[in-house]
């Protein structure tokens, strides 16, 4: 039986974003977070390197800021890489004033180095367990206050909207049961969708489904063409592609090829620590063999690292290679790229309002034009805490009236056994077809082969969803589809390359025409415009 009910606010996602913009609403109304699994389980808690802040007074965050520009290769919104890099330092303080514990040697912060950083200013914890402390530190802090509500494993389908304004969700639980709450604004902090693609670092939660409720809802999505993709995923067959954090390189691992050779310093002069997108396309290039088509291995060899004891500094990698028969000290640790992080999300100012009324977003859903067109590593936790806290500020400064309305969410039919295996199927081929089109390297007929794929995917979610259907899942293969749709869209459209965004037919970069941001959805259109911020 659908219940209707009411939250000052709601926030979807319990990442580093939403947990902390629901520690900022907490005593100022009753919050609703509300998550798909378990609080612990998002992008967040996967995070091992760690969390860059500039901690040592001005000059460093200056420096902060050019790396972040840099890195962005000429997209970066300046003045949101300005208020990242300023308020970075405040939120970090809270956080650990709260009970994050981070690596300390004799009482001393310790601070690692990582691709594209000038200098060491990345925080890590348990080694490579940055994001699980982080997440775990935030939450304890969430429960400690009365006015916030958790619903776990809980999926947010649908925003509702009224007068031009987001006014509810809808939530369907892990019963099947639909559940529509009224409140006085939605952040959506619902992280990624590295599930677009069949080879990503992220966990089965980051569908893009934050994504494309907005875009259902009538926001703006901008720079969905860059996703980045992270050069060292761990690469044996049918084994996850589990992250081999950049920290490996910032302490001293090298990248080589076949024949052994340590092929970045034909691709960039800072070899291994050149930022993600240098180094991804230069593993990718690696690894084509002879004849064309055949994969090459590319390895991580960090065995001549002696002075630091790697099972110590990386436990839970260890501890993951272990379990594979593989050892830091010992073996090559064989590599490739996978999709890790989406620079383009919703459209956000940098107060966190979308371009609709009542719909905020922050983190990995958003954009900001923080990262540009390629995000700087551990820059992602950073720009939860800071943006998630400014818009939560938003939702209350904006003192939107809550609205009563009764009507309640309707309840789907279940899925039978042949259609959750039709939406398995559908979404597997997605995913193949997004790597192989839309991927780390692509030209307008693949992509125009991406969209050929995506549309029949598509066409076959909508059928299940028109006979009355749904299901967690099914919601997120539409999700996909959308998302996907949004990126094939901005990747045609942008006929240069720049940062994560390859085009073979374009491979140089082209600021006269297009040094500015990719917008979809702008007044209900279909078509891409460019705009500068
Ligand atoms: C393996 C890995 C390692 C990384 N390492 C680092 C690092 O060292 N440093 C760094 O800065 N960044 C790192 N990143 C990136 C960083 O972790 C993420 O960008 C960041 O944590 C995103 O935070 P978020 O709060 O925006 O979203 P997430 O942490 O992804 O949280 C999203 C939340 O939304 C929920 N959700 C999604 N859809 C729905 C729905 N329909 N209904 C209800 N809830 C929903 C999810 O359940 C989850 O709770 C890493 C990412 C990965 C995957």
């Amino acid at each position: 039986m659908a219940l209707a009910a009411q939250f000052d606010y709601v926030v979807m996602g319990a990442g580093v974003a939403g947990l902390r913009a629901a520690v900022e609403l907490a005593g100022q109304g009753n919050v609703l977070v509300v998550t798909k699994e378990s609080v612990s389980e998002s992008n967040t808690h996967y995070a091992q390197g760690g969390i860059a802040v500039a901690m040592d007074g001005e000059e460093d965050v200056a420096l902060h800021f050019d790396d972040t520009v840099a890195a962005g290769d000429g997209l970066v919104h300046r003045a949101a890489a300005e208020v990242l890099v300023a308020e970075g330092p405040m939120r970090v303080a809270e956080l650990i004033e709260s009970g994050a514990r981070f690596d300390r040697e004799g009482g001393v912060l310790l601070r690692t180095r990582e691709a594209a950083h000038s200098r060491p200013r990345i925080l890590h914890a348990n080694g490579d367990g940055t994001g699980a402390e982080i997440s775990r530190s935030l939450a304890a802090m969430a429960r400690t206050h009365s006015s916030i509500r958790f619903a776990e494993w809980t999926t947010v389908t649908g925003l509702v909207t009224e007068d031009g304004r987001v006014a509810g969700v809808d939530l369907l639980d892990c019963d099947n049961q639909p559940r529509r709450v009224n409140t006085r604004g939605v952040l959506v902090a619902a992280g990624g969708a590295g599930q677009v693609y069949s080879d990503t670092t992220n966990p089965a939660v980051a569908t893009g489904d934050g994504i494309a409720l907005a875009a259902e809802a009538g926001a703006e999505l901008a720079d969905m063409e860059f996703y980045q993709f992270h050069p060292t995923a761990l690469s044996l067959p049918g084994v996850p592609r589990f992250l081999l954090s950049e920290a490996l390189r910032g302490e001293g691992a090298f990248l080589r090829n076949v024949h052994g050779e340590r092929f970045m310093e034909r691709y960039h002069a800072s070899l291994e620590l050149a930022p993600r997108d240098v180094v991804a396309r230069a593993i990718a290039r690696e690894s084509i063999g002879e004849p064309a088509g055949e994969s090459r291995p590319v390895y991580l060899d960090i065995r001549h690292v002696t002075n630091i004891d790697l099972h110590h500094r990386f436990p839970g990698i260890s501890a993951f290679l272990a379990r594979q028969g593989l050892d830091l000290c010992r073996d090559l640790i064989p590599v490739r790229p996978a999709a890790h992080y989406l620079m383009g999300g919703i459209r956000a100012d940098l107060n966190g309002r979308t371009t609709v009324p009542g719909l905020y977003a922050a983190g990995e859903a958003a954009c900001t034009g923080v990262h540009g067109a390629n995000r700087l590593a551990s820059n992602s936790l950073l720009e939860g805490l800071v943006f998630g806290t400014r818009a939560a500020q938003s939702m209350l400064e904006d003192g939107i009236p809550l609205e009563a309305s009764d009507a309640p969410a309707t309840t789907p039919t279940r899925l039978d056994e042949g259609d959750a295996e039709e939406v398995e199927m559908l979404i597997a081929r997605l995913q193949r077809s997004m790597w192989s089109f839309a991927g780390l390297l692509r030209e307008e007929s693949t992509i125009r082969e991406g969209m050929a794929a995506q549309k029949e995917c598509a066409a076959n979610v909508d059928r299940l969803t028109q006979q009355g259907k749904g299901s967690r899942r099914l919601s997120e293969a539409h999700a996909l589809c959308r998302v996907s749709d949004a990126i094939l869209r901005s990747a045609l459209a942008r006929t240069e390359s720049r940062g994560a965004h390859f085009r073979n037919d374009y491979p140089k970069r082209d600021d006269a025409h297009f040094n500015k941001h990719s917008i979809l959805g702008r007044d209900g259109e279909a078509g891409v415009v460019f705009e500068a911020w």
